[in-house]
């Protein structure tokens, strides 16, 4: 799937910057242009790999706008047309989709990213997705309240959001701080492997996944979430059965951008690694038993041909809100944003009445 990339914020920016770099190493030349915006210019000057758009100069003056992502949504709201403009050739008539990423707990992408996506779905006709990054359990109440709002006003802007929990794909012990280079690394390998997968051009046939289907599966909107798992492979497909069924249910069970999270509308099964080594039982068993898991039946399965010796499975899962990490995550952004908005000045019962007002 051809994509262009817009990422607000810092994490949006370095993100977008390991996504683009990642691409262009492994030569799929999916991502069509790559543009990180934000408010704080020191964030910018640590990226090489993309464009960069300072915003909000007149109001922060570079310094970016704290985690007030109110401010972050005024700022991206002053600041639209230039940074529409600025995606003139960028979204080009190749790109199938765009993505807009930011960290949903911060400032400038939390606030900023809904802005974008809402100006940007008036103006191309592709679909146009976000890709948010919730914070961690552990990360402070104003990151849930800033993060639970970003999402609400995503949700109903965005054809759908594919969501990464903070505390999802790093390895036990680390500190959130310390596992963002991980995390990161591991959203750049995983959504970068989903991008390319309609990109494939050897041994093209019927079994090879294309972007229509990625297209269609986000076609649920709401919540989207990716799983990945890949083991060693046999070089003789018909011995690879059970390690295709072995890495999907891993996927599907232990390796989603958001634990726990199996109920979906519809979903996308894309076996990669080398053709020879692909059981085509092994692919149309899997699709089936994440069939039943998900309760869905509109779950779609394919190839992505591509030299390794591992076998990989990527589970993409659309219309996934309904899952219990999702409600929990709510509730504590609903707790955590009266705690912060409880300013003497304001009326309490009024704010309780609407626990997670939009942005805008
Ligand atoms: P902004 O620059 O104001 O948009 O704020 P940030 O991008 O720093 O957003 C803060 C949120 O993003 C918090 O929930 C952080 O945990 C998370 N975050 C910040 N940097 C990274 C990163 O490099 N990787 C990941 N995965 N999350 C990050």
């Amino acid at each position: 799937m051809k994509v262009a990339l817009i990422g607000i914020g810092q994490a949006g920016g370095k993100v977008t910057e390991r996504l683009a770099r990642f691409d262009a190493n492994m030569g799929f030349d999916a991502v069509q242009g790559a543009l990180a915006v934000n408010s704080a210019e020191p964030d910018l000057h640590s990226l090489e790999f993309v464009d960069t758009q300072l915003i909000g100069a007149d109001r922060v003056n570079g310094h970016g706008v704290g985690g007030d992502n109110e401010l972050g949504t005024e700022i991206m709201q002053s600041d639209i047309q230039q940074v529409l403009g600025n995606l003139d050739g960028r979204v080009t008539s190749r790109a199938e989709a765009i993505f807009v990423i930011a960290g949903l707990g911060g400032g400038t992408g939390s606030g900023g990213a809904p802005v974008l996506v809402h100006h940007l779905k008036r103006v191309y006709d592709v679909p146009v997705y976000a890709l948010g990054v919730l914070p961690g359990r552990n990360e402070g109440a104003l990151y849930q309240a800033n993060a639970g709002r970003s999402l609400k006003t995503l949700l109903r802007e965005a054809d759908s959001t594919l969501l990464i929990d903070n505390d999802s794909w790093h390895e036990q012990g680390e500190s959130v701080e310390g596992a963002f280079e991980t995390i990161n690394e591991k959203i750049a390998r995983r959504v970068g492997l989903l991008f390319a997968s309609g990109e494939a051009t050897e041994g093209v046939g019927e079994s090879v996944v294309d972007s229509s289907e990625v297209i269609n599966t986000l076609r649920s909107g709401g919540v989207s979430v990716l799983g990945y798992a890949s083991e060693v492979a046999s070089e003789d497909s018909a011995e690879n059965i059970q390690v295709t069924m072995t890495v999907t249910r891993q996927a599907l069970l232990t390796g989603t951008s958001m634990p726990a999270a199996t109920a979906a509308d519809s979903a996308l099964v894309v076996i990669a690694g080398e053709p020879e080594r692909i059981p085509r039982k092994g692919v149309e068993r899997a699709r089936r038993w994440v069939e039943d898991e998900t309760d869905s039946m509109q779950v779609r399965g394919g190839d992505f041909p591509i030299e390794s010796e591992r076998l990989g499975a990527l589970v993409l899962l659309g219309g996934a809100e309904r899952s219990a990490r999702l409600d929990e995550f709510m509730e504590r952004a609903k707790t955590a944003n009266e705690t912060e908005a409880r300013d003497p000045d304001e009326n309490v019962d009024q704010l309780t009445d609407d626990r997670l007002e939009n942005l805008f």
